[in-house]
């Protein structure tokens, strides 16, 4: 279980002062005009359970890719805890950090990060290396992640001789090698066509079956957090509007911000 509890970010140089205005229930844009920072995060808790795929939504802005950053400390938060089955992933040191970043929290992005000039198996193992992994352990990883994904028949090719979507299924197989068991994925299908992202979304939904992983998935696309989600949190400013299962915020959104979202569902 990722618990996280009273998350806050503030982007800028003084956050003090914003931390306090927000604590005592200013808004994001009061915080913005009498202090010139931005708030990333205001006081943001979510627990997303073991094995479940968690769904993070909210207009742009609104804090989603701060939060998932937040989680493997690509970002450092200013208050607030997050743990991982009860183990610290703030306030921990950097060999530590290192540790969780090699095996607990693997992340995939919308733009598939791959290096051009490398194969499709060095980029499935570029994680490991990062990581210091060995040279032999590395392919024989990096091969047996190309086989679930679909992709050993491409291995020695260049990610240009791809499809977007098999560009993102490489993207995949990097996260998978890492072999973390919590996996953050940023609108890492927005670029996918139609029916290739809803392929990639079986073949997620296929993963976290049989590897068990967590997920936690930022998307703008409601249908795809009702294909994909145990949960959903909806944020807005930096804050959590609504979290519950679909099915629970299609029925009572509570909130017209909420209820947006769910407009165009069936
Ligand atoms: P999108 O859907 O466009 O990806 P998002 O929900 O992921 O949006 P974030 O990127 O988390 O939003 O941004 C949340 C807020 O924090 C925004 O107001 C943004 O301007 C601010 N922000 C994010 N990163 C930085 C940064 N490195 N420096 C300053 N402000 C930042
Ligand atoms: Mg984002």
């Amino acid at each position: 279980r990722i618990a996280i509890r009273n998350l806050y970010k503030i982007f800028g140089n003084a956050p003090d002062r914003a931390l306090d205005l927000l604590k005592s229930g200013e808004t994001k844009e009061t915080v913005l005009a009498r202090t010139g920072q931005v708030v990333g995060l205001c006081d943001v808790s979510i627990s997303v359970p073991v094995g479940s795929i968690y769904m993070i939504m909210g207009l742009s802005g609104s804090g989603k890719s701060t939060l998932a950053r937040c989680i493997n400390r690509l970002i450092e938060p200013d208050a607030g805890t997050i743990t991982i089955d009860g183990e610290p992933v703030t306030g921990t040191s950097e060999a530590r950090l290192r540790e969780i970043r090699r095996t607990r929290v693997s992340m995939v992005f919308q733009h598939f990060a791959l290096l051009p000039n490398r194969t499709v198996i060095e980029n499935a193992e570029f994680g490991l290396k990062l990581r210091g992994v060995g040279a032999g352990e590395r392919r024989r990883k990096a091969l047996e992640v190309l086989d679930v994904v679909g992709l050993s028949a491409w291995a020695n090719h260049l990610p240009k001789a791809l499809s977007g979507g098999m560009r993102q299924r490489v993207g995949l197989a990097r996260a998978l090698a890492t072999e973390a068991d919590v996996l953050i994925m940023d609108e890492a299908f927005s670029a996918l066509d139609p029916l290739i992202r809803s392929e990639m979304q079986d073949e997620l939904l296929r993963l976290q079956r049989t590897l068990k992983k967590t997920i936690l998935f930022i998307t703008h696309d409601f249908q795809e957090a009702l294909k994909l989600g145990s949960r959903v949190a909806i944020m807005a400013d930096g804050m959590v509007m609504r979290e519950g299962t679909p099915q629970e915020i299609v029925l009572d959104p509570r909130h017209p911000y909420v209820a947006a979202f769910t407009r165009d569902i069936d």
